[in-house]
């Protein structure tokens, strides 16, 4: 339940529900003005839940339940994926899994969009923070932008190389990590989130 006009008490620390360490880091550096203990989470338990969901919230929803229930503590899940409007936003909740690795991932994609003008796209990400009480807040988060013809840069991960965010001249495979945590989806989510726990308000 969640209470209005007060602080957020009695949420010390949150399980990161993902065996991605890149991700977990992000994850850290995004939340810390909250200071609350974030524990990657199969430093705690592992556990493989499967993506069943039809959106990244279901997603997200299922896997911070999961490790919620299991380990008591409140956990912290996400999901995200690039969506193409000239492709009917595909690949959307599948961008992890159209192909075996990022590489083959990225050239399948731009095999689809060959000779295609409207080249917008986005990234949308969703975090569940699922609380001991069986209370769930999720939060989403959009970053705009367009697909390249060719890969540019090697930073980032996933479809990176070949997605430049709006007001941007490079692709995030460009772009520095710095400027990428404050802009992506999952900032955005991660800020909507921020803002729920310490907007004034008690988590029970
Ligand atoms: P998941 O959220 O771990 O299920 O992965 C979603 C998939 O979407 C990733 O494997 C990438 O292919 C893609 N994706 C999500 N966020 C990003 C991002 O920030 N950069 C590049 N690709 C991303």
């Amino acid at each position: 339940m969640i209470r209005s006009g007060m602080n957020a008490p009695g949420l010390d620390r949150i399980l990161f529900a993902s065996g991605n360490r890149g991700k977990y880091v992000e994850v850290v550096d995004l939340f810390a003005p909250l200071g609350i203990e974030i524990i990657f989470g199969p430093e705690a338990l592992r556990l493989d839940v499967e993506e069943t969901g039809a959106t990244y919230a279901a997603n997200a929803w299922l896997k911070a339940k999961a490790y919620c229930l299991a380990s008591g503590i409140a956990a912290l899940a996400d999901d995200s994926g690039v969506e193409v409007r000239a492709l009917g936003w595909e690949p959307g909740i599948y961008s992890a899994r159209v192909a075996p690795s990022d590489e083959e991932r990225t050239d399948r994609l731009l095999g689809r969009m060959e000779g295609v003008t409207d080249r917008y796209a986005r990234y949308v990400a969703a975090f569940a923070l699922y609380l001991p009480s069986g209370c769930c807040i999720i939060t989403e988060g959009v970053c705009p932008g367009e697909l390249r013809e060719v890969p540019v840069g090697s930073r980032g991960f996933g479809y990176d190389p070949i997605f430049a965010p709006s007001g941007y001249e490079g692709t995030f495979g460009e772009i520095p990590d710095a400027i990428k945590r404050k802009i992506s989806h999952r900032a955005v989510a991660g800020y909507r989130l921020m803002d729920i726990l310490s907007g004034n308000c008690v988590v029970e």
